[in-house]
């Protein structure tokens, strides 16, 4: 299984670069070949041995600089030269971010699979905006959603009236392009219009930025302040919760 090599796939976390794990960057710091996307911290790469090759797969606003298969590929063929392959993903690499398609391809070619968690921005970047995804008088209950800028088949299965029933707190990320459509379908499935959003964008970094409002007029708000990815869409009661804290730096 050895001499196949081995793929990390590591979590860089939400965006500032020492918000990775301790034995993440141990990871970067020993890899041959590191894949990275564009939403990881650029800072992180001068960890990497000087040698190493770094390989550049991100992806924007559904523009693929290279396609997953391509980079399914890339995964496969470095590992199987048998190189220490990191994979680098921003926040958790199974939180949206296909590393669990990642992980299944290389699995069936054999290759040998470690994971190593990381920060994930639908938890972190709210937090960093003063808003505990839960919080025990306001939600029990906390959901993440794709809102997918691109146009992906999951559109039709996220059923939108159950998560509008459901109460708690909705967490969407990559909601941006279509964050009108999205708090329609929320009204539409009968949640209330003046429950409070906020979004933050570019969490972590300090561009960090948050937009409230409510599901009726929030897509005004980011219209107007011309908020862009990536942003983390948060719905619900504990969005208030930033009134007292503020940003937590
Ligand atoms: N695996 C990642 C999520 C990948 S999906 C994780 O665990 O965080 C990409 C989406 O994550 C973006 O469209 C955005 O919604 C969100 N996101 C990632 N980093 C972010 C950041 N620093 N600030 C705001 N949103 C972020």
């Amino acid at each position: 299984m050895d001499e196949k090599g081995e793929v990390y796939l590591v979590g860089a976390g939400p965006g500032a670069p020492d918000l990775i794990t301790v034995r993440g960057r141990e990871m970067i710091s020993k890899a041959e070949v590191i894949v990275h996307d564009s939403l990881i911290p650029m800072k992180l790469l001068s960890l990497a041995r000087e040698d190493a090759e770094i390989i550049d797969v991100g992806k924007r606003g559904g523009y693929h600089k290279v396609r997953q298969d391509g980079i399914n590929q890339i995964l496969v063929d470095k590992a199987l030269e048998g190189k220490r392959v990191v994979r680098l993903k921003g926040g958790d690499p199974f939180m949206f971010g296909r590393g669990g398609e990642e992980a299944e391809v290389l699995r069936s070619n054999g290759i040998r699979v470690h994971l190593v968690p990381g920060v994930t921005s639908p938890v972190s970047v709210p937090g960093l905006a003063g808003i505990p995804v839960t919080h025990r008088n306001m939600a029990s209950t906390v959901t993440f959603v794709t809102g997918h800028e691109g146009a992906h088949k999951e559109d039709e299965i996220i059923d939108w009236s159950s998560l509008a029933r459901l109460g708690g707190t909705i967490v969407i990320l990559m909601g941006v392009g279509h964050m009108r459509k999205n708090m329609t379908s929320l009204m539409e499935g009968g949640m209330d219009p003046s429950i409070p959003v906020a979004v933050v964008e570019r969490g972590a970094t300090k561009d960090q930025r948050t937009v409230t409002g409510t599901v009726e007029d929030i897509a005004d708000a980011c219209e107007r302040s011309e908020v862009g990815a990536p942003a983390i869409i948060i719905v619900g009661e504990v969005t208030r919760v930033r009134d007292l804290l503020g940003d937590l730096e």
